[in-house]
């Protein structure tokens, strides 16, 4: 896939799929933003792909991510990907991790949409915007009640944008092995998975950049389940 000389935004890339979805787009020629509340994680990435464009904010937190991003320019590919995981059953869902998990995973995302849909109609340009959401979002699994992933995607507001999402089963980063640790779980989840194995992060960085893409550009309001048959079954 070629994206050359597009600018892109993708929070966060400190570990796991966002990590690998900004090296292979700077891979692929497009210009990155990339977004992460660890600064760390960003001066490492940085070594690793020099010319990424850093941006170190917490999500969460609605007026620094306006200070943030708010004047970041013109962007035209936007990958929705950062999101914390609160594993509570749901009886035991507290107010601070609802509220933390709706503001990270949910809030950030209209918000960080509409700085740059606002850009891209201004500029009267195509764009592309990939949330990663999960399988979660279509199928309720144990313990992760406040987590459940909403089902954003949103067909395209205006004809220039198409949004689209990715929905991974477990994937084998930090966050997927919180899940794997229970193991009856896990066991559960792998055999009801015809392709009897867990994703790997390659598996949805390779699904986010069709979509950026235009080899995707008939595809709008749409998703790919990256779930190896799970929620056909
Ligand atoms: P990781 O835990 O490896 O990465 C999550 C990233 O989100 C981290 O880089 C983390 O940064 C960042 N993040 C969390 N909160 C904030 C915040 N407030 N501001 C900025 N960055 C933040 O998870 P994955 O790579 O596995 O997950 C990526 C996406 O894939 C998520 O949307 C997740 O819901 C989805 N997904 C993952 C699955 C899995 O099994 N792994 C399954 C289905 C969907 P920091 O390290 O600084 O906290």
């Amino acid at each position: 896939v070629d994206l050359g000389y597009r600018r892109s935004l993708c929070p966060p890339p400190s570990t796991g799929i966002g990590r690998d979805t900004v090296k292979a787009l700077r891979d692929s020629g497009a210009q990155v933003v990339a977004v992460s509340r660890t600064k760390e994680d960003l001066v490492s990435l940085s070594k690793e792909r020099p010319g990424i464009e850093p941006v170190c904010v917490d999500l969460g937190d609605w007026e620094a991510t306006e200070r943030a991003l708010g004047n970041i320019g013109p962007i035209d590919l936007l990958v929705n990907n950062a999101a914390v995981l609160l594993e509570q059953p749901f009886l035991e869902v507290s107010k601070e991790a609802f509220d933390r998990t709706i503001n990270v995973n949910l809030r950030s995302v209209i918000q960080v949409s509409q700085m740059v849909a606002k850009g891209m109609i201004a500029r009267g340009v195509p764009g592309s915007i990939v949330n990663v959401s999960s399988i979660v979002s279509r199928a309720a699994i144990f313990c992760l009640t406040s987590y459940k992933k909403p089902r954003l995607r949103a067909a395209s507001f205006v004809s220039q944008i198409r949004v689209n999402t990715v929905n991974p089963t477990v994937v084998l980063t930090h966050m997927g092995r919180r899940v794997t640790n229970h193991t009856e779980l896990a066991k559960y989840l792998k055999e009801r998975t015809p392709l009897n194995k867990f994703a790997e992060v390659e598996d949805v960085v390779n699904s986010i950049l069709f979509l950026l893409s235009d080899k995707s550009a008939m595809t709008n309001g749409s998703g790919i389940l990256v779930d190896g048959g799970y929620l056909a079954c």
